[in-house]
């Protein structure tokens, strides 16, 4: 067994929807990025990468290569998997944190959690998804923007 983390941000700006674990959320603004800008998919492509000691996101999906551009960032986690799949690793269970001061996650937070069990082909018991305001400290708090941590276990298949 062995455990990763994953780490994300990215700013706000214009748009009028955020897409978070695949799930497209209507809001007032949207991410500047350049694939969809899903910060819980990022982060959770960099846990698993790294609970396989594989690198990170930006090794495997450079931001600088445009078959990447406004990519649906689920593309980026089946892509993971296959890589962890080929090394005979199987996830065990996930545990997510979104951090922004906006948009509130809980009226999305099932939907969310079902995309990402889905993706990942684990029950919805075994994704977990938190949120937490910044307490309007900083560029979250501010509302700059929007990050998110992933944690994750991974076995052998
Ligand atoms: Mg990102």
């Amino acid at each position: 067994m062995r455990v990763g983390s994953g780490f994300d941000v990215h700013a706000f700006g214009p748009g009028d929807a955020l897409v978070l674990g695949g799930v497209r959320i209507p809001h007032g603004r949207g991410v500047v990025a350049h694939s969809d800008g899903d910060v819980l998919l990022h982060a959770l492509v960099d846990a698993l990468l790294g609970a396989a000691g594989l690198g990170d996101i930006g090794e495997h999906f450079p931001d600088t290569d445009p078959r990447w551009r406004g990519v649906d960032s689920r593309e980026f986690v089946t892509a993971t998997l296959e890589m962890l799949a080929r090394r005979s690793w199987r996830v065990v269970n996930v545990d997510l944190t979104l951090l922004a001061q906006q948009p509130r996650i809980a009226p999305w937070r099932e939907q969310i959690r079902h995309s990402v069990a889905t993706l990942l082909g684990l029950s919805v018991g075994e994704v977990n998804l938190k949120a937490t305001t910044t307490e309007h400290l900083g560029f979250l708090g501010r509302n700059e923007g929007l990050a998110a941590m992933a944690t994750v276990l991974i076995d052998r298949a």
